[in-house]
């Protein structure tokens, strides 16, 4: 038997988690409905709806050989590839992952920029002799993956680090000028001809190869989403309306909050201990980062008021952010008849050892709730998005392509399945046949060299 008091809390834990269809159909209305505040004037939603200056999304016709650098979570990669037009598409790709040290996410602008340009520095100059190009200056895409305020294509300033970044004297500053300062110092002759956000790649990656794409997600270390709007539909948009009648936002989704969102203890624990309190809330509900920070936060609770870990050195499982998503995943799809793995991970994570069968079973169901709760609500601010732009309905017949990437998507895959199935429940049968979802792999590096190339310096 569970020890009572420890069934309490799962209890507690299951019903304060509980997205019923209702209470997601209000999420996604009130989705919509700060989508549209934040539309209407600079300021007007915590929602902040960011214009992102790209007008029109790659059509295939790119070419050229140009860079991408996506910086945003936990590793920055760099990408260079070689677009050949609509037949050819891409016929070269390569890219390196370098992993950020963690001083360097909280120490100054200059440390971290130079730490960059010198790793692209590195990969440029692996490209070696490329007479086919030798007479132009090379043109990078910038995926920068924190809210910005966007000043034109290639320009921005920061207006708050999120996810576990916090570099004080970088907030206020223009990144892109940040970064050519520090490549120049490498010596590396480069231009940033776009600044684009990863959601923003990811929906631009996700049209080059299939034009129905309208919205692109990200699940991974963090949560944002962007969608293909129209211009007209913004009323804070300056100057002249784009030709193209279009205009890409990026929601920023993740600093969406609502009375409807179901906040426990732990969440609201998580956030007031969290470098940015008050702030991305419903990030902090469905993101990489955070789901198994969650779930160490119920199993410490656990720990405290009941003996079913037995006695154990609770220092482990004080520590903050020391069991990660892909734990909590490993763990939720152990399918070993004695949940070998949930063991394993209790006892290297958080030294929780000698648990018995039943006590393992509830560790699954507890990466059950907080995983569900997570995937539901996303699939409720996908939604939102639908709404907001009148497709997933039975009355639109046009085909609505969702692009996603990032690790949570791609690899857990009980939240990857129980995201789609909410999306059919809440859209319905008949509308869903007409929405789909799909991952678009490393979508904003390539993204962003799509946008530079069509952002080119040698377009006429
Ligand atoms: P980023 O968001 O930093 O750009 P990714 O898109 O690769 O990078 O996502 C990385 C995040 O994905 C990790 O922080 C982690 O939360 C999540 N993740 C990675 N692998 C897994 C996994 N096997 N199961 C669940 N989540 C994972
Ligand atoms: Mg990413």
């Amino acid at each position: 038997m569970v020890a009572a008091a420890a069934e309490q809390v799962v209890a507690g834990l299951r019903e304060e988690c509980a997205t019923p269809a209702g209470r997601l159909d209000e999420v996604a209305a009130a989705m919509a409905e700060e989508m549209a505040a934040g539309l209407a004037e600079e300021g007007g939603s915590k929602v902040k709806m960011i214009v992102s200056y790209v007008d029109s999304l790659p059509n295939g016709s790119e070419e050229g050989l140009f860079y991408a650098l996506d910086l945003g979570g936990t590793n920055f990669r760099v990408l260079r590839v070689q677009l050949a037009g609509k037949e050819k598409r891409v016929v070269k790709r390569e890219s390196r992952e370098v992993s950020i040290p963690r001083h360097l996410m909280s120490g100054n602008s200059s440390e971290l920029f130079g730490f960059i340009a010198l790793a692209l520095a590195k990969f440029v100059h692996d490209e070696g002799h490329n007479t086919l190009f030798d007479n132009k200056q090379r043109e990078l895409g910038f995926t920068f993956s924190f809210p910005v305020r966007q000043t034109s294509i290639a320009s921005g300033t920061l207006i708050k680090w999120t996810k576990a970044f916090s570099i004080d004297d970088a907030v206020g500053e223009d990144v892109v000028a940040e970064l050519q300062m520090a490549m120049e110092k490498q010596g590396l002759d480069m231009r940033v001809s776009a600044l684009i956000n990863d959601t923003v790649g990811t929906l631009a990656a996700g049209s080059y190869y299939d034009e129905d794409v309208v919205v692109g997600v990200i699940l991974g270390t963090g949560s944002n989403a962007a969608y293909l709007e129209k211009a007209s539909a913004i009323p804070k948009l300056e100057g002249e309306l784009p030709k193209s009648g279009n205009m890409v936002i990026n929601t920023e989704w993740g600093n969406f909050s609502s009375p409807c969102l179901p906040l426990t203890e732990y969440d609201e624990a998580l956030d007031k201990e969290s470098l940015n309190p008050g702030e991305q809330i419903f990030e902090k509900l469905i993101s990489g980062m955070y789901l198994g920070e969650i779930v160490r936060r119920v199993l410490l609770k656990i720990s405290l008021q009941s003996s079913i870990f037995g006695n154990v050195d609770q220092t482990k499982l004080k520590s903050h952010f020391i069991l990660r998503t892909p734990d909590i995943s490993a763990m939720h799809h152990d399918q070993t008849p004695d949940l070998k793995i949930v063991a394993e991970k209790l006892a290297d994570n958080l030294k929780i050892i000698d648990t018995s069968l039943e006590t393992r079973k509830m560790v699954v169901e507890i990466c059950d709730i907080v995983t569900r709760r997570s995937a539901r609500l996303a699939a409720a601010g996908i939604v939102g998005i639908l709404r907001k732009i009148g497709r997933g309905n039975p009355n639109d017949k046009r085909k609505s392509v969702i692009a996603i990437d990032g690790g949570l998507y791609e690899h857990y895959t009980e939240f990857r399945q129980c995201l789609e199935s909410t999306l059919t429940e809440l859209i319905g049968e008949e509308a869903s046949r007409s929405v789909t979802v799909k991952l678009a792999n490393d979508g904003s590096g390539l993204g962003a060299a799509l946008i530079a190339a069509a952002h080119s310096q040698y377009l006429k």
